[in-house]
């Protein structure tokens, strides 16, 4: 039989790596939180109807990236449903913000998300199947202060916040408005016009966009087409007074924060909810796959998925690609790396080794006492040889051997002693505070913790 491996473009994480994927996940929900921000969990697959609607038929995700499959109908006469494995957060976020009525409280909800999403994509690097997303929005009703442009900014600046807190240097930022829903459509009408004389001069694929979704040519990536890109019309020139406004006052308040940015006007979504401030945050030490994260504000989804006017701005992060820039970067390696070593790769602080069978309840009582102490143990097989059980316990790296057997159990003593040291000296301590005041000395200079 062939031996089962994780399926393409899926992966294990496996510790000490999942260290630094706490310490991201710890980093976001503890800045988050300041901002007052509150965590929403939803579910892993929805009805496949929620992502043609909410994200949109034509995009590349729904068309042709999602895990859909037909559940089983409930009796005979019923139509099975089709339920199709999340690919991105958003959609679930507002669902649920319609479906508890979210929007009565008559405040801003502002509701962040850690979780794995879904796409069948080729899979690269920084490109899987399942993938990590951690993403925000702030969504309400417009009562509510949702549509002020002080939102997309105070996003904009909990972002830089969250990426410089995590360490991450030399992130951008760009940032664009594609304005309303009115404006977009007289855009994409002189879009059509410029493409029309010059798109058959372009890849198959940015042919086959000018006709369904112009927008989308914008952000093709083709070498040959540059030119021609850079010479259509701009969307800054089609943008009307109030959207005009609104994109100075983002702006405006960014400069005010000190966060840095560059107006890219190709940053543009192709879909009709997506409305005003679109932005990116990319970094260099990524390759290919550049874009750390991705959003923009979407007055228009709540009523495109059957709500009330509820006008959001948010976004999603790769957390994978998180990761990639923190592992890429040396400076933050050791600060990190260090943690870790304190936690899972240098081994716990000390390792039991119980002499006899007949001593293994009372070597299990220890550690449970130990690790009420927040002490991090590992009992080895009762009944090894002392050798064998120093093997193990340098193996983990543990920090201290501590032995059980009958004079212990019947002395009611506790023998340690401390590994990564010459000294061949075992301590015999009667008082247990002591013995713990004595582990605590062992690891006096790796750990800050008991
Ligand atoms: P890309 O251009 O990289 O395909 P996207 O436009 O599909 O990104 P969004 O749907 O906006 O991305 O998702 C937001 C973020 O999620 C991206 O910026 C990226 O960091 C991450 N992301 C998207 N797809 C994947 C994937 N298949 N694997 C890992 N991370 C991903
Ligand atoms: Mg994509």
């Amino acid at each position: 039989m062939s031996t089962l491996k994780a399926v393409r473009g899926t992966r294990d994480l496996l510790p000490p790596e999942t260290e630094l994927w706490n310490f991201v996940e710890e980093t976001a929900r503890r800045v988050f939180a300041r901002y007052n921000f509150g965590e929403i969990r939803t579910p892993i697959f929805e009805d496949t109807q929620l992502f043609a609607r909410g994200v949109g038929e034509e995009t590349d995700i729904v068309s042709k990236e999602m895990y859909t499959w037909e559940d089983r109908a409930r009796a005979q006469s019923e139509k099975a449903q089709s339920l199709t494995l999340r690919p991105e957060n958003t959609a679930g976020v507002v669902r649920a913000y319609i479906e508890h009525k979210l929007g009565e409280t008559g405040l801003l909800q502002k509701l962040y998300y850690i979780g794995p999403q879904f796409r069948r994509e080729r899979p690269q690097k920084g490109r899987y199947r399942q993938f990590w997303q951690i993403g925000a929005e702030a969504i309400g009703p417009p009562s509510a202060g949702s549509e002020s442009p002080l939102r997309d900014a105070e996003v904009l600046e909990m972002l830089a916040t969250f990426l410089n807190e995590l360490g991450i240097t030399g992130w951008r930022l760009e940032i664009n408005s594609v304005g309303s829903a009115t404006d977009r459509p007289r855009y994409v009408a002189a879009l059509r016009e410029a493409l029309a004389p010059m798109k058959h001069l372009m890849c198959e694929d940015n042919q086959r966009r000018a006709e369904t979704n112009p927008l989308r040519v914008l952000d093709s990536k083709d070498a040959n087409d540059q030119e021609i890109i850079e010479k259509l019309p701009k969307i800054a020139d089609y943008l009307d007074d109030a959207s005009k406004a609104h994109f100075a006052a983002v702006l405006a308040a960014l400069d005010a924060c000190g966060v840095k940015y560059e107006v890219n006007p190709r940053l543009v979504r192709g879909l009709d909810y997506y409305t005003r401030t679109t932005f990116e945050f990319t970094h260099g030490g990524l390759g290919a796959q550049n874009a750390l994260l991705g959003g923009g504000r979407y007055d228009g989804l709540s009523e495109a998925i059957g709500g009330p006017k509820a006008p959001g701005i948010g976004f999603a992060m790769g957390e994978d690609r998180l990761i990639l820039t923190l592992q890429s970067q040396a400076s933050w390696g050791q600060q990190i790396a260090d943690e870790a070593a304190n936690t899972v790769a240098k081994g716990p602080h000390a390792y039991i080794a119980p002499m006899s069978l007949e001593v293994a309840p009372n070597a299990l009582e220890l550690a449970q006492k130990l690790r009420g102490e927040e002490f991090r143990i590992e009992v080895g097989e009762p009944g090894l040889k002392i050798r064998r059980h120093f093997e193990f316990a340098e193996k983990l790296h543990a920090k201290s051997i501590v032995f059980v057997g009958e004079n212990e159990v019947f002395g009611k003593t506790y023998s340690m002693k401390p590994l990564g040291s010459r000294a061949n000296i075992v301590w015999n301590f009667t008082d247990f505070s002591k013995f713990v005041s004595a582990l605590r000395g062992t690891n006096r200079n790796l750990v800050s913790g008991p």
